[in-house]
């Protein structure tokens, strides 16, 4: 017991990742690689490519049960940045936002602590609690608008 507790106080932060008690395998943890080294903001379909280059026997099955079960323990946040994409990222503590360049498809992240005044005061207008916020605006980075000219 000692033994597990020292090693779990040793684990940095590019270590595997708690999996709150759920069974850690070679995919899941493959996965989960994939999504923080891809800088987040990947939608299922591009992790699937990424990963069965490493793993050929994934699916894109597994990738969408992984993707659930990872979101229901709070690891990985889904997002919603339009084009009908549902993007994924690992979960950090702060909130940020996102601008998606229509152009490129890069996704820029900021954050804006006006969006958490708004939030607070929303919630407090209409006595609702606000577990979630998603806020993305799209248009075109600068090196798309000087492609356009
Ligand atoms: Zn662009
Ligand atoms: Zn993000």
């Amino acid at each position: 017991m000692v033994c597990i507790s020292k090693m779990s106080a040793a684990k940095t932060d590019n270590e595997v990742t708690p999996l709150h008690g759920e069974r850690v395998t070679s995919q899941r943890l493959l996965i989960l690689r994939i999504i923080r080294e891809g800088e987040g903001h990947m939608d299922a379909e591009e992790l699937y490519r990424r990963a069965t280059e490493e793993d050929p026997r994934i699916s894109l099955s597994t990738i969408y049960r992984n993707l659930r079960l990872f979101k229901r323990i709070g690891l990985v946040e889904e997002r919603y940045l339009g084009e009908g994409h549902h993007h994924y990222e690992l979960r950090r503590p702060t909130q940020h936002h996102h601008l998606v360049c229509l152009g490129c498809g890069r996704v820029i992240e900021f954050e804006c602590p006006q969006t958490e005044q708004m939030r607070e005061d929303v919630a407090k207008a209409n006595d609702f609690e606000i577990t979630d916020t998603e806020v993305y605006f799209a248009g075109y980075c600068s090196s798309c608008r000087k492609k356009r000219g």
